[in-house]
């Protein structure tokens, strides 16, 4: 019984480069990520900062103590 290959080496979508097994479709884990940020990107978005307050506080003001 000889086992061919089934399935050809398939083409980083990432960078084009040969894939590995491990990382398939994907050639390493760095072009896996990224490919995973690309999408995340732009349907799911981080959730930002709050937005800020924009009332000025005042100084902090100093007794002068006896003058
Ligand atoms: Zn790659």
């Amino acid at each position: 019984m000889s086992v061919k290959p089934d399935t050809k080496p398939a083409k980083c979508p990432s960078c084009k480069k040969a894939a590995a097994t491990k990382f398939a479709p994907f050639c390493s884990a760095g072009c896996k990520d990224r490919d995973l940020l690309q999408w995340l990107d732009g349907g799911y978005r981080l959730p930002g900062p709050m937005a800020l307050s924009d009332e000025d506080d005042a100084p902090p003001q100093y007794d002068d103590g006896d003058g």
